[in-house]
């Protein structure tokens, strides 16, 4: 079986739907369609939320009301016979009638959830009343049936394998199945999510769970380009990446796949492609064991960091000073993700502000603490980066004006990173797209 992942723009407009039934049917193998929301619902669904949240709910109807009038119409476009109309009509309006309801109760957490799963929920019912106007046998399998998550957030891959292949089993002989991403069931039974861009990971988990030939993610792009298309003009594909390298730019930040998308697929051994649904036939990039190439493949840049530097004299020689820094992160669920030490002092980064106060607060213990927010880890990627002297003279040659106030290098051997002020990070990228790529 294979497992085929098309993300909101992919669904976005009626003709991309069209789209992807074309694509989910070209091919004889068993496949698993995980599809994301709309394009714009998950955003408008956040927007709902925060109005409830902050109490404005003539905004929160008027968004609910403009969301309903963009799937009617989406319908109108999508389906051709007066029947799927009305049955996807039917369908939707219970989703409807759920975000109006809503209005009406106080806002909680669980709710905010409830809410954020409304857009995978609409996408896959009515992808599914398409594919039955268009007499293509498939079946529609509900993620909050199988997907799960521990108490700290983590998918639960022993379970999902099970439930997944209990429902699989009841379907036996079926070849074309389709379910939400992004959504599941948290340990407390209710309905969460896997964090926003979160489809990638449920096509990654779900093609664990099923040991999937391949797991193809379809975007918008033909595959992982060297640098950020968003913020770079001439960027280009780069056709194979080893499972390593994949992780490290998602992590550190290239959209195009989610943080944590890569090591279900990776603990499996199962290759991931990234594909355009715009232009199916480009060559799109092929992740897997294999590196395919020795260098620089690729930067990514990581927003919204914060660098803490502890200072103290007692750290001179002090067996254990790392540890006991180390646990008041862990205490707080924070992971770090860049380190330096020198005899007198350690700077780290974190990327989330959560518990930002109550980690300085402990950190005061050992020492003076100083912060730098607004900061961003550029991450240059590639295969043995680390052992290549080249790379390092080239890369410092590209950016000597740029202010850097961190490097890692040595810590994996495809991967240096850089912390910068986050108000240089489109100059820096600018500046490595020709001094490193020469593009
Ligand atoms: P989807 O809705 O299909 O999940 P996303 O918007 O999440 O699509 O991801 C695709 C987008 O990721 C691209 O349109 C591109 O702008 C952005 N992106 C950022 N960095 C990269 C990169 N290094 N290579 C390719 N795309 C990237
Ligand atoms: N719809 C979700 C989001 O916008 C998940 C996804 O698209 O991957 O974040
Ligand atoms: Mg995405």
């Amino acid at each position: 079986m294979k497992v085929m992942k098309f993300g909101g723009t992919s669904v976005g407009k009626p003709e991309r739907m069209h789209g992807v039934a074309q694509l989910i049917t070209r091919g004889d193998e068993p496949t698993i369609v995980v599809l994301s929301a709309l394009s714009g619902t998950t955003n408008f669904l956040v927007s709902i939320s925060n109005g409830l949240a902050g109490n404005d709910r003539s905004d929160a109807k008027q968004k609910i009301d403009q969301l309903e009038a963009h799937y009617q119409q989406f319908i109108n476009d999508l389906l051709q016979t007066d029947t799927a109309r009305q049955k996807a009509r039917t369908q939707l309006a219970e989703h409807f009638e759920f975000l109006n309801i809503i209005l009406k109760i106080s806002f909680s957490e669980a709710l905010n959830k409830d809410i954020l799963a409304q857009g995978e929920l609409m996408s896959t019912k009515l992808f599914s009343v398409y594919l039955e106007e268009a007499g293509v046998e498939h079946v529609l399998l509900p993620a909050l049936e199988f997907m799960q998550i521990d108490a700290h957030e983590e998918p639960q891959i022993g379970s999902i394998k099970v439930k997944l292949s209990q429902l699989l089993h009841a379907n036996q002989g079926k070849k074309l199945f389709i379910t939400q991403g992004y959504i599941c069931r948290n340990s407390k039974g209710e309905v969460d999510n896997l964090k926003r861009g979160g489809s990638d990971y449920s096509a990654s988990l779900v093609a664990a769970a099923i040991n999937a030939s391949v797991c193809e993610i379809w975007t918008d792009i033909d595959g992982m380009h060297n640098n950020d298309p968003r913020v770079v003009d001439k960027t280009v594909p780069i056709e194979q990446l080893s499972f390593d390298e994949a992780a490290e730019l998602a992590y550190f930040g290239a959209k195009i796949l989610h943080p944590a998308s890569i090591w279900p697929a990776q603990h499996f051994n199962i290759p991931v492609k990234l594909l355009n649904t715009m232009d199916p036939e480009a060559k799109g990039t092929v992740i897997q064991q294999q590196a395919g190439s020795v260098g620089i493949k690729a930067v990514a840049a990581k927003d919204g960091i914060v660098a803490i530097k502890i200072k103290s004299s007692r750290m001179l020689l002090a067996y254990g000073f790392l540890r006991k820094i180390f646990e008041v992160f862990e205490k707080y669920r924070t992971s770090i993700d860049m380190i330096t030490t020198s005899e007198v002092a350690v700077s780290l980064t974190i990327d989330s502000q959560e518990n930002l106060a109550e980690i300085l607060k402990e950190l005061e213990a050992f020492g003076s603490v100083e912060i730098d927010e607004n900061q961003t880890i550029v991450s240059i990627v590639g295969n043995e980066i680390a052992q290549t002297p080249e790379v390092m003279k080239k890369l410092f040659n590209a950016i000597n004006n740029i202010p850097v106030r961190m490097v890692s290098y040595g810590g994996s051997k495809h991967n240096v990173s850089l912390l910068i002020p986050a108000a240089y990070k489109v100059e820096t990228l600018q500046l490595l797209n020709k001094g490193v790529f020469g593009l």
